[in-house]
Protein backbone atom coordinates (compact mmCIF):
# COMPACT_ATOMS: atom_id res chain seq x y z
CA UNK A 1 0.00 0.00 0.00
CA UNK A 2 1.45 3.60 -0.72
CA UNK A 3 0.83 5.83 1.24
CA UNK A 4 0.60 9.73 -0.97
CA UNK A 5 0.16 12.59 1.89
CA UNK A 6 -0.97 16.03 0.23
CA UNK A 7 0.22 18.94 0.61
CA UNK A 8 -2.01 19.72 2.98
CA UNK A 9 -1.81 16.90 4.99
CA UNK A 10 1.76 17.31 5.17
CA UNK A 11 1.26 20.61 6.86
CA UNK A 12 -2.07 19.82 9.09
CA UNK A 13 0.61 16.47 10.09
CA UNK A 14 3.15 19.16 11.08
CA UNK A 15 1.13 21.28 12.71
CA UNK A 16 -0.11 18.98 14.67
CA UNK A 17 3.20 17.55 16.19
CA UNK A 18 3.98 21.34 16.42
CA UNK A 19 1.32 22.02 18.79
CA UNK A 20 1.78 19.18 20.91
CA UNK A 21 5.72 19.54 21.06
CA UNK A 22 6.30 23.02 20.54
CA UNK A 23 4.98 24.79 24.05
CA UNK A 24 7.15 21.79 25.95
CA UNK A 25 10.29 22.90 24.19
CA UNK A 26 9.63 26.55 24.97
CA UNK A 27 9.43 25.99 28.58
CA UNK A 28 13.27 24.75 29.18
CA UNK A 29 14.58 27.14 26.57
CA UNK A 30 12.84 29.83 28.56
CA UNK A 31 15.00 28.47 31.29
CA UNK A 32 17.83 28.34 29.91
CA UNK A 33 17.67 31.98 28.18
CA UNK A 34 16.83 33.65 31.60
CA UNK A 35 20.45 31.99 33.03
CA UNK A 36 22.18 33.16 30.16
CA UNK A 37 21.28 36.31 30.94
CA UNK A 38 21.88 36.21 34.21
CA UNK A 39 25.46 34.73 34.10
CA UNK A 40 25.78 37.49 31.30
CA UNK A 41 25.33 40.47 33.56
CA UNK A 42 28.00 39.00 35.97
CA UNK A 43 31.67 40.91 35.59
CA UNK A 44 33.61 38.55 36.19
CA UNK A 45 31.89 36.90 33.03
CA UNK A 46 32.21 39.88 30.97
CA UNK A 47 35.21 38.54 28.56
CA UNK A 48 32.21 35.91 27.12
CA UNK A 49 29.43 38.58 26.22
CA UNK A 50 29.86 37.21 22.38
CA UNK A 51 29.27 33.92 23.82
CA UNK A 52 26.21 35.26 25.71
CA UNK A 53 24.79 37.31 23.16
CA UNK A 54 24.82 34.32 20.38
CA UNK A 55 23.99 31.86 22.56
CA UNK A 56 20.90 33.67 23.40
CA UNK A 57 20.25 34.82 19.40
CA UNK A 58 20.57 31.11 18.63
CA UNK A 59 17.73 30.64 21.36
CA UNK A 60 15.80 33.32 19.74
CA UNK A 61 16.08 31.99 16.32
CA UNK A 62 14.77 28.55 17.57
CA UNK A 63 11.67 29.99 19.24
CA UNK A 64 11.16 31.75 15.73
CA UNK A 65 10.90 28.14 14.45
CA UNK A 66 8.49 26.98 17.10
CA UNK A 67 6.26 29.93 16.62
CA UNK A 68 6.58 29.28 12.47
CA UNK A 69 5.92 25.67 13.45
CA UNK A 70 2.39 26.66 15.82
CA UNK A 71 1.46 28.68 12.91
CA UNK A 72 1.29 25.63 10.90
CA UNK A 73 -1.56 23.76 13.35
CA UNK A 74 -4.46 22.89 11.37
CA UNK A 75 -6.73 23.55 14.64
CA UNK A 76 -5.73 27.12 15.20
CA UNK A 77 -8.53 29.69 15.80
CA UNK A 78 -9.01 32.09 13.30
CA UNK A 79 -10.14 35.18 13.80
CA UNK A 80 -12.15 36.43 10.54
CA UNK A 81 -13.12 40.23 10.78
CA UNK A 82 -13.96 42.37 7.57
CA UNK A 83 -10.98 43.93 6.61
CA UNK A 84 -9.50 46.21 3.85
CA UNK A 85 -5.85 44.23 2.70
CA UNK A 86 -4.67 47.72 2.22
CA UNK A 87 -4.96 49.00 5.41
CA UNK A 88 -2.38 45.46 6.38
CA UNK A 89 -0.15 46.85 4.03
CA UNK A 90 0.09 50.35 5.35
CA UNK A 91 0.14 49.18 9.16
CA UNK A 92 3.16 47.10 8.12
CA UNK A 93 4.99 49.07 5.13
CA UNK A 94 6.93 51.35 7.77
CA UNK A 95 8.38 48.49 9.58
CA UNK A 96 8.95 46.52 6.15
CA UNK A 97 10.79 49.72 4.62
CA UNK A 98 12.98 50.24 7.66
CA UNK A 99 13.56 46.25 6.87
CA UNK A 100 14.48 46.74 3.56
CA UNK A 101 16.46 50.25 3.92
CA UNK A 102 18.80 48.12 6.25
CA UNK A 103 19.64 46.26 2.76
CA UNK A 104 20.38 48.29 0.51
CA UNK A 105 16.53 47.48 -0.87
CA UNK A 106 13.49 50.08 -0.83
CA UNK A 107 9.70 48.65 -0.84
CA UNK A 108 7.31 50.22 -2.69
CA UNK A 109 3.28 49.70 -2.74
CA UNK A 110 1.02 50.29 -5.47
CA UNK A 111 -2.51 49.68 -3.73
CA UNK A 112 -6.07 49.96 -5.75
CA UNK A 113 -9.11 50.52 -4.38
CA UNK A 114 -10.72 47.14 -3.00
CA UNK A 115 -13.08 45.67 -0.77
CA UNK A 116 -13.14 44.53 2.41
CA UNK A 117 -12.47 40.74 2.69
CA UNK A 118 -13.34 38.44 5.63
CA UNK A 119 -9.57 38.24 7.25
CA UNK A 120 -7.72 37.54 10.25
CA UNK A 121 -5.88 40.22 10.91
CA UNK A 122 -2.69 38.76 12.42
CA UNK A 123 -2.23 35.72 10.27
CA UNK A 124 -2.40 38.21 7.04
CA UNK A 125 0.40 40.29 8.71
CA UNK A 126 2.57 37.17 8.31
CA UNK A 127 2.06 36.30 5.17
CA UNK A 128 2.59 39.62 3.96
CA UNK A 129 5.93 39.51 6.07
CA UNK A 130 6.89 36.41 5.20
CA UNK A 131 6.14 36.97 1.26
CA UNK A 132 7.80 40.22 1.64
CA UNK A 133 11.07 38.36 3.71
CA UNK A 134 11.67 36.19 0.81
CA UNK A 135 11.59 38.44 -1.88
CA UNK A 136 14.39 41.22 0.14
CA UNK A 137 16.42 37.94 0.54
CA UNK A 138 16.12 37.77 -3.30
CA UNK A 139 16.98 40.96 -4.04
CA UNK A 140 19.73 42.33 -5.43
CA UNK A 141 21.57 45.39 -3.76
CA UNK A 142 19.60 48.62 -5.10
CA UNK A 143 16.25 46.55 -6.11
CA UNK A 144 13.55 46.85 -5.09
CA UNK A 145 9.80 44.86 -3.88
CA UNK A 146 6.77 45.73 -5.10
CA UNK A 147 3.48 44.95 -3.07
CA UNK A 148 0.16 45.76 -5.16
CA UNK A 149 -2.96 44.79 -4.34
CA UNK A 150 -5.79 45.17 -6.87
CA UNK A 151 -9.09 43.79 -7.53
CA UNK A 152 -9.20 41.33 -10.31
CA UNK A 153 -12.90 41.17 -12.22
CA UNK A 154 -12.75 37.80 -13.98
CA UNK A 155 -12.23 35.94 -11.39
CA UNK A 156 -14.00 37.88 -8.84
CA UNK A 157 -11.33 37.98 -6.34
CA UNK A 158 -8.66 40.16 -4.35
CA UNK A 159 -5.30 39.98 -5.24
CA UNK A 160 -2.22 40.98 -3.14
CA UNK A 161 1.07 40.37 -5.11
CA UNK A 162 4.96 40.64 -4.11
CA UNK A 163 7.18 40.82 -6.40
CA UNK A 164 11.15 41.35 -6.40
CA UNK A 165 13.59 41.63 -8.61
CA UNK A 166 15.23 38.70 -8.08
CA UNK A 167 16.62 35.89 -9.77
CA UNK A 168 13.89 33.67 -9.76
CA UNK A 169 13.41 29.91 -8.29
CA UNK A 170 14.90 27.28 -9.20
CA UNK A 171 12.51 24.62 -11.47
CA UNK A 172 13.56 21.66 -9.00
CA UNK A 173 12.81 24.10 -5.85
CA UNK A 174 9.76 25.55 -7.32
CA UNK A 175 8.08 21.56 -8.24
CA UNK A 176 8.48 21.48 -4.61
CA UNK A 177 7.65 24.82 -3.26
CA UNK A 178 5.53 25.10 -0.31
CA UNK A 179 7.72 21.78 1.19
CA UNK A 180 7.86 22.13 5.35
CA UNK A 181 11.96 22.27 5.14
CA UNK A 182 12.88 22.74 1.76
CA UNK A 183 15.17 25.80 1.68
CA UNK A 184 18.20 27.17 -0.52
CA UNK A 185 19.45 29.66 2.23
CA UNK A 186 22.28 28.77 4.84
CA UNK A 187 19.94 29.81 7.55
CA UNK A 188 16.64 29.41 6.29
CA UNK A 189 14.00 27.28 8.53
CA UNK A 190 11.78 25.89 4.90
CA UNK A 191 8.94 26.85 7.24
CA UNK A 192 8.17 30.62 5.89
CA UNK A 193 6.01 29.21 2.77
CA UNK A 194 4.56 26.85 4.69
CA UNK A 195 3.18 29.40 6.53
CA UNK A 196 2.08 31.24 3.98
CA UNK A 197 -0.17 28.40 2.13
CA UNK A 198 -1.54 27.47 5.21
CA UNK A 199 -2.46 30.92 5.81
CA UNK A 200 -4.32 30.94 2.26
CA UNK A 201 -5.65 27.76 3.52
CA UNK A 202 -7.70 28.81 6.12
CA UNK A 203 -8.57 32.29 4.27
CA UNK A 204 -9.97 29.99 1.22
CA UNK A 205 -7.29 32.17 -0.85
CA UNK A 206 -5.34 30.43 -3.10
CA UNK A 207 -1.43 31.56 -4.21
CA UNK A 208 0.70 31.16 -7.29
CA UNK A 209 3.72 32.15 -8.65
CA UNK A 210 5.17 33.71 -11.99
CA UNK A 211 9.00 33.39 -11.87
CA UNK A 212 12.18 33.83 -14.28
CA UNK A 213 15.50 35.27 -14.67
CA UNK A 214 14.73 38.80 -14.12
CA UNK A 215 12.30 38.27 -10.69
CA UNK A 216 9.39 36.64 -9.04
CA UNK A 217 5.87 37.84 -8.03
CA UNK A 218 3.68 36.10 -5.64
CA UNK A 219 0.28 36.43 -5.77
CA UNK A 220 -2.22 35.66 -3.42
CA UNK A 221 -5.85 35.27 -4.46
CA UNK A 222 -9.18 35.79 -2.08
CA UNK A 223 -11.93 34.97 -3.40
CA UNK A 224 -15.14 36.99 -3.18
CA UNK A 225 -18.74 37.25 -3.07
CA UNK A 226 -20.25 38.15 -6.62
CA UNK A 227 -22.30 40.07 -4.91
CA UNK A 228 -19.65 42.69 -3.25
CA UNK A 229 -18.37 45.09 -5.93
CA UNK A 230 -15.67 46.79 -5.34
CA UNK A 231 -15.40 50.54 -3.01
CA UNK A 232 -15.92 53.43 -5.67
P1 LIG B 1 13.32 30.05 3.78
O1 LIG B 1 13.07 31.49 3.38
O2 LIG B 1 13.57 29.90 5.25
O3 LIG B 1 14.35 29.38 2.93
P2 LIG B 1 10.67 29.66 2.70
O4 LIG B 1 9.65 28.61 2.94
O5 LIG B 1 10.28 31.06 3.00
O6 LIG B 1 11.96 29.23 3.53
O7 LIG B 1 11.15 29.59 1.20
C1 LIG B 1 11.56 28.34 0.67
C2 LIG B 1 12.50 28.52 -0.50
O8 LIG B 1 11.77 29.03 -1.61
C3 LIG B 1 13.62 29.50 -0.29
O9 LIG B 1 14.73 28.92 0.37
C4 LIG B 1 13.96 29.92 -1.72
O10 LIG B 1 14.80 28.96 -2.34
C5 LIG B 1 12.62 29.85 -2.41
N1 LIG B 1 12.00 31.18 -2.55
C6 LIG B 1 10.93 31.65 -1.87
N2 LIG B 1 10.62 32.90 -2.26
C7 LIG B 1 11.51 33.24 -3.21
C8 LIG B 1 11.74 34.41 -4.02
N3 LIG B 1 10.96 35.51 -3.90
N4 LIG B 1 12.76 34.38 -4.92
C9 LIG B 1 13.53 33.29 -5.04
N5 LIG B 1 13.40 32.16 -4.32
C10 LIG B 1 12.40 32.13 -3.41
MG1 LIG C 1 11.42 32.62 4.01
Amino acid sequence: LELQLSRLDRLNLVGQMAASIGHEVRNPMTTVRGFLQLLAKKPALASYNEYFKIMTDELDRANDIITEFLSLANNKLIHLKSTCINDIINTMLPLMKADAAAGNKDIIADLSNIPDLALDEKEIRQLLLNLVRNALEASPAGGVVYIRSFYDATNVSVVLSVTDEGSGIAPEVLKQLGTPFLTTKETGTGLGLPVCYSIADRHQAGIDVTTGARGTTFFVRFKISPAISPAS
